[in-house]
């Protein structure tokens, strides 16, 4: 198995969609932890100025004095705002409110869409995943991401609207891969918030497997109450009841998704 990993280089992940609330935060999050229960070592990176996934796994607000704001801007290095997270293996680079102002200094910067790719140089040999976890929203934040990473993890909320959206997603997706980004591609889109007793969840999730195929991971993230309490306790949903069926889901999505890394390596 180790012969397939590409020797000092990390995988590097961005969990998008510019629709809020889909589960792209509480994706990294418990992704991250499945695997880094498994021995992976992993960072996320938050460049989402409402800092969801630096609360969620329970950074102070003061380790936050340096974050990816800084790091954005050139100030600092990436390293030196990287804080350790209770898990072991599982690192984070904090976000904070200032993020807000970036999308605006970004635009007079040189290099604005290549931030967080100059950023990531200095670590990204230092991790087996890198996950970034993107805002609700298609902004040059979310840009940087994109020209940052070699594929996308799409968190689909098995709603009515579930496919609204990703059109425009896929073809920003298209248009960085063909311009700034040429390694780029879709790694999976999974299905979020599924909710067994409502018809809708099944019809939705059927769709967007027609629509999709096997582009859809098979694992699908039930909506589930311990998923949903975690974030107010600073921990995953992993640590806070690993047995809740939310927990075991992202462990079986951890599974898939080293094993399409897998296999694309071995394309
Ligand atoms: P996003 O990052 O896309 O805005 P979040 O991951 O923050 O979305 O999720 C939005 C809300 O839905 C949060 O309150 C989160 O706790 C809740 N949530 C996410 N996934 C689940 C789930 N599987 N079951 C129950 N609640 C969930
Ligand atoms: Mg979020």
């Amino acid at each position: 198995m180790e012969e397939l990993r590409i020797v000092g280089s990390s995988r590097i992940l961005a969990i998008a969609n510019q629709k809020g609330g889909v589960g792209k935060t509480t994706t990294a999050i418990n992704l991250a932890t499945a695997l880094a229960a498994v021995g992976k070592t992993v960072l996320i990176i938050d460049i989402d100025p409402q800092g969801n996934a630096s609360t969620g796994l329970g950074i102070d607000r003061h380790a936050r004095e340096k974050n990816v704001y800084d790091v954005i801007m050139g100030d600092i290095p990436m390293k030196t705002a990287i804080c350790k997270s209770v898990i072991p293996n599982l690192d984070l680079v904090p976000s904070t409110a200032d993020l807000t102002g970036a999308e605006l200094e970004l635009i007079e910067m040189p290099h604005r869409s290549h931030r967080l790719t100059m950023a990531l140089q200095a670590v990204k040999s230092d991790y087996d995943y890198i996950l970034i976890d993107c805002p609700p929203s298609l902004n040059l934040l979310t840009l940087n991401a994109l020209v940052a990473v070699q594929s996308v993890i799409v968190p689909l909320q098995c709603e009515f609207f579930a496919l609204e959206g990703l059109s425009l997603l896929m073809k920003t997706i298209e248009r960085v891969k063909s311009t700034l980004n040429p390694e780029l591609e879709i790694q999976g889109v999974v299905l979020t918030m599924f909710d067994k007793r409502n018809r809708l969840s099944d019809q939705v999730a059927q769709d967007v497997r027609d629509y999709l195929g096997d582009k859809v991971y098979q694992t699908v993230i039930p909506r589930n109450v311990r998923v949903s309490e975690a974030p107010s306790h600073g921990k995953p949903a992993l640590i806070y009841d690993h047995r809740c069926a939310g927990s075991q889901a992202y462990i079986k999505l951890a599974s898939e998704v080293i094993k399409r890394e897998k296999s694309q390596f071995a394309a």
